[in-house]
């Protein structure tokens, strides 16, 4: 038995400031960033990872950026494609609580949601740089708060269902988490969350062996995070990299 692995394109923020992706790299220009919602099938509920941002206005009015969506990278419409009733959906794992991976949590209203409780502690009080993520804003509900009664915390490495699990990889946020998959080739995948925005971020570069994110809340800890990962040996999916969309399904 396995899991399958299917990205779902659900938009694409564009002309995105390149150094908020990859640490010191790329000042002053500018790269279009896949929204992402995996989508892992082959047990009796399907299970999402991540749920992409709101819409186009949202976007623009809570963030400043251009969301590009077209009518098929609506989230309803990407999974209808992929044949997924919302309500049968039986898991959701949100890597992080930032607003481009947790603005869809409400669509599936049956789901357990599972965050790392350390990540639903600081999405409470984050830092002041932090907070529009969050959208902590007055007069704003967050997307996360949406759903916040169906928001379950894990702490640390914890198996979810069989052949998936979270493990903690602090250092983007708090309670950033990866989702570990057996796929059902044999194969086993990280979906990364923002600790790996990129393939060019794990691929890193000739000074430095793997590339952080610009945004972060823990640098140290970032680092070893890095480490974990290279110890768990596996395939590394980044969260936003078009190549993801591209390449579609992983098992
Ligand atoms: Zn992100």
């Amino acid at each position: 038995m396995g899991w399958t692995i299917q990205a779902l394109h659900v938009g694409t923020l564009v002309d995105f400031p390149r150094a908020a992706l990859t640490y010191h790299r790329g000042f002053g220009e500018v790269h279009d960033v896949a929204m992402i919602m995996f989508l892992i099938t082959g047990g009796p509920h399907p299970v999402i990872v991540d749920t992409g941002t709101g819409d186009e206005e949202t976007t623009r009015r809570l963030h400043g950026y251009t969301l590009e969506r077209t009518p098929a990278q609506h989230p309803l419409a990407a999974l209808e494609a992929a044949g997924v009733d919302p309500a049968d959906v039986g898991t959701v794992i949100n890597t992080h609580l930032h607003w481009d991976h947790s603005s869809n949590n409400h669509v599936f209203p049956n789901a357990r949601i599972v965050v790392q409780k350390a990540e639903l502690a600081y999405a409470v009080d984050p830092l002041e740089p932090n907070l529009a993520a969050f959208e902590r804003q007055p007069g704003v509900t967050p997307a996360w708060v949406e759903a916040l009664g169906r928001t379950t915390t894990v702490e640390g490495d914890v198996e979810i269902l069989p052949g998936i699990s979270v493990v903690h990889l602090p250092g983007h946020t708090p309670g950033s988490q990866g989702v570990l998959v057996d796929g059902a080739s044999g194969q086993r995948h990280l979906l990364a969350g923002d600790c790996v925005d990129l393939h060019a971020n794990w691929q890193g570069d000739a000074k430095l062996s793997r590339i952080p994110s610009g945004s972060f809340t823990d640098l140290a800890a970032y680092m070893e995070s890095f480490r974990k990962i290279e110890r768990l040996g596996v395939n590394v999916i980044p969260s936003h990299d078009v190549e993801v969309v591209k390449q579609g399904t992983f098992a």
